[in-house]
């Protein structure tokens, strides 16, 4: 990692990184740390230095903590030119430049792309913008949602059973306020956990008192002299609501590189291995690298698929990656292979989850039982061990992700501590999607 080894010229290359948040901020860091000396400069569309996102759906909304105290450290001194408030409205290939929206044009050498993702607003857009309506995924988000919810409302109807959609009505039962929660599938987080152990996890979030309509589709977000007053489900039934937090995903934040020539898929911005970009001609870009909720990669622990992760941990192993690689350049360094990592927290539990459950075929609880709400499963494809999720049972968790890191049979380890004497193996149950409107997030 010393400067020898970047090339003279290189010591001068300008690095612009589009994106001032995880994934941005611990690129520009390792480029540094890298040895990277030249001109630096950070462009962020949003007005705040690099805030941490997961404490918004906890903390934040629950009052606990200040939106301004998610503020991410530093880890150096980056010495570099901050652009906040004025984000990247396009991007010249072919004269490695730049184009801000008021218009200042920015040359680079090398380009770190980690504009991340935004929420899926409400397909309406007139619906969505009534009053007490809100999506969440900034720090205004939160502070916005905060306000509405220590004001009391009647009821909070959440639109979406994913992570965000489970955590903040997790936070509006810890408040004492009255929440429905309406999701298209059987159960919350159905999609990503399967319903063997979803359907668990929806009865202990309505033993939480959040009133829990699954297999149920809105038709539209209803309101009155510019307010929300409630909404009406795809069955004709309507629920009266004061907030209303449409959590149905995210999209990526690529609208900007419309017309630049680079491909994208299903809006994801589409890179190899090395966290290089690809044109839409097939052609690499080694002088432009993205990285963490924007990107598109194939994952070299499942068999190349392309995936894109919505991971903290991911925007920041897959940030330092490029940003080391802007420096550097590729020489041998084997591609990018972080382990999909994450957690959330929600009713009094923890749930981790390592790797990808997607194609999981098989399931087996390994400690603990799902009845008792602790326990570590393991999902099986093709016999091999893909992913394991932990609730509140995370001891064992880093050993099961080495087996999934080395691609072990399914299950991995047998006659561990605290292991059932004898592993029975579920079939994990993936729902089937939804139908149109209702499948959204
Ligand atoms: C509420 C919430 C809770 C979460 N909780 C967890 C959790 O518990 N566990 C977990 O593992 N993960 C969690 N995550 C996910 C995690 O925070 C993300 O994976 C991570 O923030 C991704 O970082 P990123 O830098 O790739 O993208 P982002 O954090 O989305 O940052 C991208 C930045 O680029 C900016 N930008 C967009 N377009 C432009 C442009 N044209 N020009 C300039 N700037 C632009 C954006 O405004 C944003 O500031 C949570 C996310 C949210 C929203």
């Amino acid at each position: 990692m010393t400067s020898a080894r970047i090339p003279r010229a290189d010591e001068d290359a300008r690095v612009v990184v589009v994106g001032a948040s995880l994934a941005g901020l611990r690129g520009a860091e390792s480029l540094r740390l890298a040895g990277h000396r030249g001109p630096l400069t950070i462009v962020g569309d949003e007005p705040h230095l690099p805030y941490d996102r997961p404490p918004l759906s906890k903390h934040v909304i629950a009052g606990e903590m200040a939106p301004d105290a998610t503020t991410l450290p530093h880890r150096l001194d980056l010495d570099a030119a901050w652009r906040l408030g004025a984000g990247a409205a396009g991007l010249d290939r072919q004269g490695r430049t730049i184009v801000l929206s008021d218009g200042e044009r920015l040359p680079y050498d090398r380009l770190l792309i980690a504009t991340g993702a935004r929420a899926r607003p409400w397909h309406d857009e007139a619906e969505g913008a009534l009053d007490g309506v809100f999506t969440l995924r900034g720090r205004d988000d939160a502070a916005a949602l905060r306000a509405a919810l220590a004001a009391a409302p009647k009821r909070v109807l959440i639109v979406g059973g994913g992570f965000i959609g489970c955590e903040v009505a997790s936070v509006c039962r810890d408040l004492g306020l009255p929440v429905t929660l309406v999701d298209p599938l059987p159960a919350p987080l159905a999609k990503v956990l399967g319903l063997a152990v979803s359907g668990f996890l929806r009865d202990w979030i309505a033993a939480a008192g959040v009133e829990v309509r699954s297999n149920t589709g809105l038709r539209s977000l209803d309101g009155r002299d510019g307010r929300v007053v409630g909404a009406t489900l795809d069955d004709g039934r309507t629920i009266a609501a004061d907030v209303v937090v449409v959590a149905l995903g995210a999209v990526p934040n690529t609208g900007w590189l419309e017309g630049s020539g680079l491909a994208l898929e299903s809006g994801a911005l589409v890179c190899d291995g090395h966290a290089r970009v690809r044109a839409q001609d097939g052609g690499l870009h080694p002088e432009i690298r993205a990285a963490g909720d924007v990107a598109l990669w194939p994952h070299p622990l499942y068999d190349g698929r392309m995936v894109r992760l919505e991971h903290w941990g991911n925007a920041v192993a897959q940030g330092e990656y490029a940003g080391r690689a802007l420096a550097l350049g590729d020489g041998d360094r084997p591609a990018f292979a972080g382990m999909p990592e994450f957690w959330s927290n929600q009713f009094g539990i923890t749930i981790k989850l390592a790797g990808l459950t997607e194609g999981a075929d098989s399931l087996a609880v390994v400690q603990g039982s799902l009845k008792d709400r602790r326990f570590l499963a393991v999902y099986g494809r093709a016999g091999r061990t893909v992913a394991a999720l932990s609730v509140d049972c995370a001891r064992w968790l880093p050993a099961y992700a080495e087996a999934i890191a080395a691609r072990a049979p399914f299950p991995p380890i047998a006659n561990a501590l605290d292991q059932p004497s004898r592993l029975g193996t579920l079939d994990p149950s993936w729902p089937t999607p939804p139908p149109e409107v209702s499948a959204r997030g």
